[in-house]
């Protein structure tokens, strides 16, 4: 079995490469990545050395057509998660969201269309597409109305991936997953972010009230739910996932400092991001049919979180510059 994982030098990318590597010994993955801002070879540093001989790195982009077509002509299975992420940087600068999150789309499903048409791929996407809901969950079947250049993007992606299937009789599947947390993940994202400025008696930027509501999803509950799909996922289905875990932001931030012995005084409240969705939640009982349940308890989540930064402080201050640790980075000029 081999596979082409798109993206794959970046947070979710790279816990997915290690964790299906080390449960499966006769797969080999190919990570093609373009290597952006959020990405970083290091994530990848120990398979590189522990797999050498069933894991290969191709740096190039989703948009060049050829380098594509020839990696899935020799791989019998895709998981996309090649895009751009940060919807702060796609406030300011969103031309490249629609270069990856939709152009992108659209060369991997041409090749595919081409060259391996019965391959199985997984279009890796986000509970952003649905936008914000003031109660209840969204399941796969609600509209799609997403509320910033990145989630706008993201949902073009997911439609091209759905009409493609059907015109061409591909055989692809969609995930859409909650906010993720763990290990590898950019510092310039809250959970990261708070724990690095906590961890040195910084000020924890928080937007508007801290009443945004986000479901917290353990990263590798996301990858076991993106193995299910590639398992038993079907053609031209949408699959939710999410652990039911919503938290206020600033529930988050308080928790982080509580798990780090620092004031609840370092929060400060800062200018609310335009378009700031308020909650986020997920139906994801279609998914569960298929066999799939998150194992990761949010507190224990969180906790190893926390002691995985502490320990790998190596890891993310080459990462650290003011952009990044930016109260306000949607102001920015990316
Ligand atoms: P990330 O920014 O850490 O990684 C994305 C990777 O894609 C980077 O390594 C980047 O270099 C690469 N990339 C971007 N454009 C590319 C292109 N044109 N060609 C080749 N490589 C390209 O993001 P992540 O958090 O790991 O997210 C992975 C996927 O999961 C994305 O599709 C994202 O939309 C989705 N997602 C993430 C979350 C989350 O909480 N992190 C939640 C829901 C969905």
């Amino acid at each position: 079995m081999k596979m082409l994982v798109t993206g794959g030098a970046g947070f979710i990318g790279s816990n997915f490469i290690r964790y299906m590597l080390d449960k499966y010994k006769d797969l080999e993955i190919i990570n093609l990545d373009k290597l952006g801002y959020g990405s970083n070879l290091e994530n990848l540093k120990d398979i590189t050395n522990k797999y050498n001989s069933r894991y290969s790195f191709v740096k190039g982009d989703i948009n060049d057509f050829e380098l594509v077509s020839k990696l899935i002509k020799e791989v019998d299975a895709v998981v996309n998660m090649a895009a751009e992420t940060h919807v702060d940087r796609s406030i300011s600068n969103p031309y490249s969201f629609l270069e990856s999150n939709i152009m992108g789309v659209y060369t991997i499903l041409e090749a595919v269309k081409k060259y391996n048409p019965d391959v199985n791929l997984v279009h890796v996407s986000t509970d952003e597409v649905y936008g914000d809901i003031e109660e209840g969950s969204f399941t796969e079947n609600d509209r799609l109305m997403p509320s910033s250049p990145y989630s706008a993007g993201k949902a073009g992606g997911d439609m091209l991936v759905l009409g493609y299937a059907r015109t061409y009789n591909l055989n692809a599947k969609i995930t859409r997953c909650t906010n993720n947390y763990g290990p590898y993940q950019f510092p310039e994202k809250l959970i990261p972010k708070t724990i690095i400025r906590a961890s040195k008696d910084l000020k924890i930027p928080i937007y508007g009230k801290g009443d945004n509501i986000r479901d917290w999803l353990y990263v590798l509950d996301h990858c076991s739910g993106i193995e299910t799909v590639l398992e038993k996922g079907e053609k031209r289905e949408v699959y939710n996932i999410s652990s039911n875990n919503e938290k206020m932001n600033i529930d988050i931030a308080k928790m982080i400092l509580e798990l780090l012995n620092k004031p609840l005084d370092l929060i400060e409240f800062v200018e609310d991001r335009p378009g700031h969705d308020v909650r986020y939640s997920l139906d994801s009982s279609k998914l569960k049919e298929l066999g799939w349940k998150p194992k990761y308890d949010f507190k224990e989540g969180l906790k190893e979180t926390v002691n995985w930064y502490m320990d790998n402080e190596w890891w993310w201050k080459p990462l650290i510059n003011e952009k990044v640790l930016s109260p306000t980075p949607w102001k920015l000029k990316w």
